[in-house]
């Protein structure tokens, strides 16, 4: 159950229940991404398409679920205010674009002239997210890792993409945006955690990753 933290001891006369306080904030995007690995089920599936794999879009929401055991000194588990940091980055990375897993078949197909250098970057965990600015920056690194110029439509359709080291199924994008905003949100000695992340492409669909901590 999201934001109930319950011990129990040996002793059989107590039982220790942590109440945690949660705070929740929905996050609203529109992206474009694909299930480039789905397989169906004929047996459990009406037909087999596997439409998944096609690009589609969804206006995605995003729940973000942060829950401490005490309160900070302004009565608050954190100021809603300071949850801007992480819509600003749903807006960089997710809002309007095309969402890709790096080892999706499509992307050397689609973007030939990304850096191997940085895919292999994002691969190895040592960037979360490649976009236009990591792509660029002030220069344009090819394939081949050398400067090049691309065209105004190019650039454009070079900007459109984000890639992110895990597949973009609702499951896999909830442990990625839990581990984003733990990155984002927490600071040393704060006393909250990001208990939760719902991910939702439907209003009918939903998924949750929960923190063990
Ligand atoms: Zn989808």
């Amino acid at each position: 159950m999201l934001g109930v933290s319950i011990r129990a001891f040996s002793c059989k006369k107590f039982i220790i229940i942590d109440m945690l306080y949660t705070i929740t904030k929905e996050f609203k995007v529109d992206l474009a991404h694909r299930i480039f690995n789905q397989d169906l089920d004929d047996r459990m599936s009406e037909n087999s398409a596997n439409k998944c794999r096609n690009c589609h879009g969804h206006s995605a929401s995003i729940k973000l679920h942060l829950s401490a055991p005490v309160l900070n000194r302004q009565g608050m588990v954190l100021d809603f205010n300071n949850l801007k940091i992480f819509k600003s980055w749903l807006d960089k990375y997710f809002d309007h674009k095309l969402v890709l897993y790096v080892d999706d078949p499509w992307v050397n197909l689609l973007f030939p002239r990304l850096s191997q250098d940085l895919l292999q970057r994002l691969r190895k965990g040592e960037v979360d997210v490649l976009d236009d600015v990591s792509f660029y920056g002030e220069d344009i690194y090819d394939i081949s890792e050398n400067k090049v110029k691309l065209s105004a439509d190019e650039q454009e359709w070079y900007h459109s993409l984000t890639l992110i080291p895990v597949p973009t199924s609702s499951e896999h994008l909830c442990k990625y945006l839990h581990k984003i905003a733990n990155k984002i949100l927490r600071t040393p000695h704060c006393k909250y955690i990001v208990s939760a992340v719902e991910y939702s492409e439907t209003d009918s669909s939903n998924s949750i990753y929960q923190s063990n901590e």
